[in-house]
């Protein structure tokens, strides 16, 4: 294996930063259980120094001509992907996803984020509202240090998908990734540097939860955009609250995917395949409850079955597999546990379910079927390999039990019939819905959830108004009116 140990456990102020004071932070190779690198956890010091930096440079970095702030962030995007192959083989060691996927998923999406908000930064203006003499114009103004926390899914993409709006918006940001993958997100910042950002404007800070709480509520954190679990997410929200900071939360699904009696069945098993084993599952926009007309129900699933018995699982670093393993043993017992709460809930178990024996953090592709609504696989993130189909006779019927859950992440759909196809999109409770396809996530389409599974929106245009503020300037032409 080759050496991946930081230089540092911290990136503060264009350097690499270290206190072994901190608790120590192993990062585990997850499909062998060895341990590549030791990090240890930000002191208070550590947090106070990445905060004093960051506030600082947002003040250097908000004076620049927006275009030359956006000159920079093409450049980051620029260096990610002349370096995506070592970047890709980076989070293939720091998640264990195969490097098939990293390859095209990762380095290259945070690149994507960056060319789009290196574009728009020049853009970001205000208005001038004419009141007949008097007239008002915005400004749009940063908000000021912003505090990213990531998960370990996609520690490259998701600090990408915050740092690049936020800094567009003139902001500086402080990550705080997971701390089962504290690797990436050092790469990013040497690559801003090298770009020609301030020393200090996106700092990493690694550590445990505690870490991100102790920067939720101190006052020099404007906004916090969390990307991880509804619990996490409930207590952020709330901690945020006190000092009434903006919020991005980026929270959990139990998305469902319907597949209709007329759909094309390769595309639909594709779609199923990639809404539920990409990333050995651990996507939060996954689509877990695959909703299948029951007069097709046999023929999906036996395709289903017969395609993902073929699936290669592996070595993440092998170009050949296309299922590595969980990202931690403690997650994959999770996931062992809900299987064999299927089980006994009566769901019938079709395909996988075991942990292979050997080394890593292993599990097998699962497909159950004769799933029911009430049964806990159907109601609870899983957060992997886990695929349960559940059958439907008609569309009002399907549209009620898909909306029938306390998440609103994404929803998918597999039709020919395109009225039928919009008419069930506009019923669906969910911030992002796919027709004819499943998880794609381009910057160009807002992403976000409804209900519990979040508030705000990543990507697009739509996170512009989750960075930054609109102050109104109001002009007189005229004399002052006055009652006396
Ligand atoms: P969490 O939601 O617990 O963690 C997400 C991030 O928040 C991590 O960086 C974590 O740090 C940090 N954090 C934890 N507690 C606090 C706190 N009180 N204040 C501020 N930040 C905090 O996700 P986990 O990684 O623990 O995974 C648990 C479950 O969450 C999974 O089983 C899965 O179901 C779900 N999940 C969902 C994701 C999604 O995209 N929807 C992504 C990842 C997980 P640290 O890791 O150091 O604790």
């Amino acid at each position: 294996m080759k050496n991946v140990q930081p230089k540092g456990s911290h990136f503060i102020d264009g350097a690499y930063v270290e206190d072994t004071a901190g608790r120590e932070i192993p990062c585990v190779y997850a499909a062998t259980g060895e341990t590549v690198a030791t990090l240890h956890a930000a002191t208070p010091a550590v947090v106070d120094q990445a905060l004093a930096s960051a506030a600082r440079a947002q003040k250097e970095w908000a004076a620049l001509a927006p275009v030359a702030r956006g000159r920079v962030l093409s450049r980051a995007a620029a260096i990610l992907r002349e370096r995506n192959e070592e970047l890709s083989e980076l989070e293939s060691i720091d998640t264990g996803k195969p490097i098939q996927e990293t390859l095209v998923a990762d380095a290259a999406s945070g690149a994507e984020a960056l060319e789009y908000y290196g574009g728009l930064t020049a853009t970001l203006t205000g208005e001038t509202v004419p009141l007949g003499g008097d007239f008002v114009y915005t400004i749009r103004e940063p908000l000021g240090v912003c505090l990213g926390i990531g998960a370990w899914n996609y520690p490259t993409q998701i600090a990408c998908w915050k740092a690049a709006p936020a800094l567009a918006c003139g902001n500086a940001m402080v990550f705080k990734p997971s701390e089962v993958t504290p690797l990436c997100a050092l790469k990013l910042a040497e690559i801003f540097i090298e770009a020609g950002a301030p020393a200090g404007l996106f700092n990493v800070v690694n550590g445990y939860g505690d870490a991100a709480a102790s920067m939720v509520t101190d006052s020099r954190v404007a906004k916090v955009s969390l990307t991880g679990s509804v619990p996490t997410g409930q207590k952020v929200y709330a901690a945020a609250a006190e000092g009434m900071r903006h919020v991005t939360m980026e929270l959990g699904g139990k998305s469902p995917l319907i597949i209709f009696e007329d759909a094309d069945i390769e595309n639909a098993v594709s779609a199923a395949i990639n809404a539920n084993f990409y990333s050995t599952g651990q996507i939060c926009s996954n689509g877990t409850r695959v909703f299948v007309h029951e007069a097709i129900v046999d023929e999906f699933t036996e395709r289903l079955l017969e395609r993902t018995r073929k699936a290669i699982i592996g070595d993440p670093l092998d170009p050949e597999t296309q299922i590595g393993p969980m990202i931690t043993d403690t997650q994959r017992q999770k996931v062992l546990e809900y299987i064999e709460i299927g089980k006994a809930e009566g769901a019938e178990l079709l395909l996988g379910g075991h942990a292979p024996e050997g080394a890593g953090y292993y599990i097998e592709p699962t497909v159950f079927g004769n799933v029911t609504d009430e049964m806990r696989i159907a109601r609870e993130e899983i957060f992997g390999p886990v695929l349960s189909i559940l059958t439907f006779g008609d569309e009002a019927e399907v549209v009620a039990r898909a909306n029938d859950t306390e998440f609103g992440l994404a929803a998918g759909l597999f039709t020919k019939d395109f009225t039928r196809a919009h008419r069930v999109v506009a019923q669906l409770q969910a911030g992002t819905c796919w027709i004819n396809e499943y998880n794609l996530t381009p910057v160009e389409a807002p992403f976000g959830g409804v209900k519990m599974s979040g508030v705000g929106r990543e990507n697009a245009r739509a996170a512009i108004e989750h960075y930054s503020q609109v102050k109104s300037v109001y002009v007189a032409m005229g004399d002052v009116a006055a009652a006396f």
